[in-house]
C-alpha cells in the first residue's frame, strides 16, 4: 500500500490564519481609534494631541510655546514639554461690532479716516517662539459668515506673534496650532499651510512673510489698504488678469473691449480669459486677437440661484482659484474698461477689493491667490454657504468676511442715487468703470440708454458711455464686428425710446437723434 502523502495539519494553518487575521484588525482598530500612529501621542501621556507632530517638525522635545486664549490647565500639562508662556492678549472692547472694522462708508480722501484700535500683546516678552497655541472662539463649528470681532482678535494676536517673536526669515519653522472646532481664519491662515488636523487641534505652518504682509494691512476695510511695498522677489510670482465668460456670447464684445483697455496701460502682466463651450470658435479666435489667453471651463452653476436668473451660473469664478499657473489674479468682470494702469495694486493681497455696500466687498474686481485646497473649499461649501443674493458676490463675502478695501475708484461702479440729476459724471481718477445696468455694446454710441427706462437710469452715464466707446473706436475693424447690434437688441432700445417719450423723461435722451451706424449694420 502506498504511504499517504504528508498533509499539513488543518488545525496549526488555521490557527495561522487566525492570529494574521487578529493581528491585521487589531494595527487596523487602533489605527482608527487613535489615527496616525506617526503622529498622535502615545496612550497614558496628559499633554495635547498636536505637541508630537510639532515636536517632530521642529526636531526637538524642549521648545518654546506661546499660548492665547488657554487656561491654567492646559498650561501645567505642557510644562514638561517646554518654555510655556502665557500671553496677555489685553481686553476687547466688548461693545466693538464687525460693521465698526467694516463700516458701509468711510471717507476715503481723509487721511485721519482710522480704524479701531485691536489691543495686542506686548510681544518684546514672548521671543523665540516655536509654537504659538490659540483657542479660537467658535460659534459655530461649520458655520459660514464669520464676522466675529473676538475671532478675528485671536487671529490677529497668533499672527503678530508669529511675526514679531517669532523668526521670519530664519531657518527654524514656526508652528501655530488653533483649537476649536471651526479652526483659524482662512483669510490669515491659508488651507495651504495646513499640516495636520487632529481632532479639534488645527495644526499649522504658516509662511511668515504673507502673514507679515497681512498683519500690516488695516483690520478691517475702515481704512484704505496703504500702498505696499514691492516685496522682496520671493513673495512675487506669476501675476495676470483674468475674466470668465460663460453661458452665453452676450459679454463676448465687452471682453474684447476689455482686454485692449488693459494692454493700452502697457501692462506686463498676462490676460488670461476662462471660456465655458457657449462660447463659440470664432468668438474665441477674436478674443485671442484682442489679447486673451483662453483656457476652457466646465461652467458651475450657483447653487441657491433661480433657474434662468442673471446670476444661475455666475459661480463659474470660482475657477479662478484653479489657475495654478499664477501666484496672484485680478478678477476683472467683463463689462469693465480700464483707464488706468492697475498694475502696481498687484501687490496686494487676497482679497482686496472695492467696497460695494454694507461690509461687502464688490466681486466685479478682486485680486485673488489660485490655490487648489481653496479652491476644493469653495466647492465644497457652496451648497451650505446662503449668499444673500444668490450669486458668486454673496458667497465670496460670505466666504471672505476679512477683505481689504482697495479705494472706490478701482472699481467705479457706474450708479448714481441722486434724482433730478442729469449730468451723472464719472469720476476723472477712476481707474477701471463697471458698467451696471444695460452694458454699452448693447446700447447706442449716441448716449447710454440706461436713460430711457425708469428702472436702469440710476445706471445712465453719458461720460461713462462716451469713455467705453472711445475703447471700441481704438479697435481694429475685426474686432468691433463683435460688438454688433442684434436686431432684437437694436428693437428694445426703439422701443424703450418710445416709451421714454411718451412719458416725456426729464433728460430728453429720447430726443437724441441716433448716429450710431451699427443700427444700419445689423448682425
Ligand atoms: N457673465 C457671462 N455670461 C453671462 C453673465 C455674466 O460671461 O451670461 C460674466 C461676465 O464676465 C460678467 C460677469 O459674469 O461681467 C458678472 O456678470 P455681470 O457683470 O452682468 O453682473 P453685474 O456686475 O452687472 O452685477
Ligand atoms: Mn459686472
Amino acid at each position: 500500500m502506498a504511504s499517504k502523502p504528508s498533509k499539513p495539519k488543518p488545525l496549526t494553518s488555521s490557527f495561522i490564519l487566525f492570529l494574521i487575521a487578529l493581528l491585521v484588525f487589531t494595527t487596523y482598530y487602533l489605527r482608527q481609534l487613535h489615527g496616525d500612529f506617526q503622529t498622535y501621542p502615545k496612550p497614558s501621556t496628559n499633554y495635547p494631541g498636536w505637541y508630537d507632530v510639532v515636536s517632530r517638525r521642529v526636531g526637538r522635545e524642549w521648545f518654546n510655546i506661546a499660548l492665547v486664549n488657554m487656561d491654567d490647565d492646559e498650561a501645567a500639562a505642557l510644562e514638561t514639554k517646554g518654555r510655556v508662556v502665557k500671553v496677555e492678549m489685553g481686553p476687547l472692547d466688548e461693545g466693538l461690532r464687525w460693521s465698526d472694522l467694516f463700516p458701509e462708508w468711510i471717507n476715503e480722501s481723509s487721511t485721519k479716516t482710522r480704524c479701531p484700535e485691536l489691543p495686542m500683546p506686548e510681544f518684546g516678552r514672548y521671543e523665540e517662539l516655536d509654537v504659538v497655541v490659540a483657542r479660537v472662539p467658535c460659534s459655530e463649528c461649520e458655520g459660514s459668515g464669520w464676522r466675529d470681532v473676538a475671532r478675528l482678535h485671536v487671529n490677529l494676536v497668533v499672527a503678530n506673534l508669529l511675526v514679531r517673536s517669532g523668526r521670519v526669515g530664519g531657518g527654524r519653522p514656526v508652528f501655530a496650532v488653533f483649537v476649536g472646532c471651526c479652526g483659524p481664519m482662512w483669510e490669515i491662515f491659508r488651507c495651504d499651510d495646513l499640516v495636520l488636523r487632529v481632532g479639534d487641534s488645527w495644526i499649522y505652518r504658516p509662511q511668515l512673510r504673507r502673514i507679515k504682509q497681512l498683519v500690516q494691512l488695516p483690520v478691517g476695510s475702515c481704512q484704505v489698504s496703504p500702498p505696499l511695498a514691492h516685496s522682496g522677489s520671493e513673495l512675487r510670482g506669476a501675476e495676470a488678469y483674468a475674466t470668465v465668460l460663460h453661458s452665453s456670447e452676450a459679454y463676448v464684445c465687452g471682453a474684447i473691449a476689455l482686454a485692449q483697455s488693459i494692454l493700452q496701460t502697457n501692462t506686463t502682466k498676462d490676460l488670461i480669459l476662462l471660456a465655458d463651450d457657449h462660447v463659440s470658435p470664432q468668438s474665441i479666435h477674436g478674443l485671442r486677437s484682442a489679447g486673451w489667453k483662453i483656457k476652457r471651463i466646465r461652467r458651475i452653476r450657483s447653487p441657491q440661484s433661480r433657474k434662468n436668473s442673471y446670476n444661475e451660473w455666475n459661480y463659474s469664478k470660482l475657477r479662478l482659484w484653479q489657475l495654478l499657473d499664477y501666484d496672484k489674479v485680478m478678477f476683472i468682470d467683463a463689462d469693465l474698461i480700464v483707464t488706468r494702469s492697475l498694475d502696481h495694486f498687484f501687490t496686494y493681497p487676497q482679497i482686496s477689493a472695492a467696497p460695494n455696500n454694507k461690509e461687502i466687498f464688490n466681486s466685479g474686481l478682486m485680486l485673488l491667490e489660485p490655490s487648489l485646497c481653496t479652491f476644493r473649499t469653495l466647492m465644497r461649501r457652496r451648497w451650505l454657504v446662503r449668499s444673500y443674493n444668490g450669486g458668486d458676490q454673496g458667497f465670496l463675502n460670505e466666504m471672505f468676511p476679512w477683505w481689504h478695501r482697495l479705494p472706490k475708484r478701482i472699481n467705479h461702479l457706474k450708479f448714481f442715487r441722486s434724482d433730478g440729476d442729469y449730468e451723472h459724471r464719472i469720476a476723472e481718477d477712476a481707474y477701471a468703470l463697471h458698467y451696471l445696468g444695460l452694458k454699452p455694446w448693447m446700447c447706442y454710441k449716441d448716449y447710454d440708454c440706461n436713460w430711457d427706462k425708469a428702472a436702469t437710469r440710476r445706471f445712465a452715464s453719458d461720460s461713462a458711455n462716451e469713455r467705453w466707446w472711445r475703447v471700441y473706436d481704438g479697435m481694429p475693424e475685426k474686432l468691433r464686428r463683435f460688438c454688433a447690434l442684434t436686431p432684437e437688441a437694436d428693437a428694445r432700445i426703439r422701443n424703450n425710446r418710445v416709451k421714454a417719450k411718451r412719458a416725456k423723461f426729464g433728460d430728453g435722451h429720447w430726443r437724441i437723434k441716433v448716429n450710431d451706424p451699427r443700427q444700419i449694420h445689423l448682425s
